[in-house]
């Protein structure tokens, strides 16, 4: 493990939560309800005044934050660990050979030389050492104040949209062809859980890095999460809730009726002023390191 510049007085936690809102969100078929707890035989995933809640998988959530945490280290003048293996069998033949002339290095290939990248440090590989960011599906409920942010849980109002694929033969009249069901959570509202097992200042240093540039191009079609996105579904305003504050803190950025402490304040001027440039550096050192390895060899 490379060993980041020494941050005296500076202790980051192992929790990370990122504050998630999204207007609408549709990944596939892959939302797991708890309808069957819920309904009692009378569910009907239609009706507005459904009190359904469930869980959005960590998957489509991973591989957002890592395509973010990619561009952040191509931003910063380093190459990105390839997320797919050399050897699988892509679609496209050249496109592997493609992104390594774009920002990439082959999967594993920063481990080999003695010292993993980032990406591979906190995804790991497989068949290789496991990741050390442990990232937690998000529990959605339709019911505020069953919502317990510190959790990784979330606002949200499951749905279950049915759209109609309409003949366009004028003798039809508009006759349904086909019918399509689809997932949705709307209105979400709450926070994503991330557990690092080795905290260090570059991993933060990358995963505020990557939430800001996810934040600044959350309209664009490639950072957006989940299907159907042509739709309008899938853009995600992502925010880094501050790794300085309290679980009581942290509770209080979600509660409508609070204000922030002015111990809350002083832990944003802390973060932006010190801690967070801090780690910035942390993570230029690391990429700088890894990349000069990659010259090298
Ligand atoms: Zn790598």
């Amino acid at each position: 493990m490379t060993e980041d510049p020494p941050l005296e007085d500076i202790s980051l936690p192992s929790e990370a939560y990122i504050a998630l809102r999204c207007d609408l969100l549709v990944i596939g078929d892959s939302i797991i309800t708890d309808r069957h707890h819920a309904s009692g035989g009378n569910y009907d995933p239609t009706d507005p005044a459904n009190q359904i809640g469930g869980t959005i998988p960590s998957f489509s959530l991973s591989g957002w934050l890592r395509h973010g945490m990619e561009r952040a280290i191509q931003r910063r003048g380093g190459t990105a660990c390839h997320p797919g293996e050399a050897n699988a069998n892509f679609k496209k033949s050249d496109v592997y050979e493609r992104d390594l002339e774009d920002g990439y290095h082959p999967k594993g290939a920063c481990r080999e030389r003695g010292t993993p990248c980032l990406l591979a440090e906190l995804f790991g590989e497989l068949g290789g050492p496991p990741g050390t960011l442990l990232r937690r599906p998000i529990r959605f409920s339709p019911v505020r104040s069953a919502v317990t942010y510190e959790d990784g849980e979330a606002e949200g109002h499951y749905r279950r949209l049915s759209r109609h694929i309409a003949s366009r033969n004028r003798d039809d009249g508009r006759q349904s062809l086909r019918s399509v069901e689809l997932d949705a959570v709307a209105n979400l509202d709450g926070t994503w859980y991330l557990h690092f097992r080795e905290p260090s200042p570059a991993s933060f240093g990358l995963l505020a890095a990557a939430v800001d540039f996810l934040a600044e191009r959350r309209m664009d079609f490639m950072h957006q999460l989940g299907g159907a996105r042509n739709n309008g579904a899938g853009i995600i305003e992502p925010t880094l809730c501050n790794p300085l504050y309290s679980t009581r803190e942290l509770r209080r950025v979600f509660n409508r009726s609070r204000k922030p402490t002015a111990a809350m304040d002083e832990a944003d001027e802390e973060w932006a002023d010190t801690v967070r440039p801090a780690c910035e550096k942390a993570l230029q050192t690391r990429i700088d390191a890894t990349d000069m390895e990659a010259t090298d060899a």
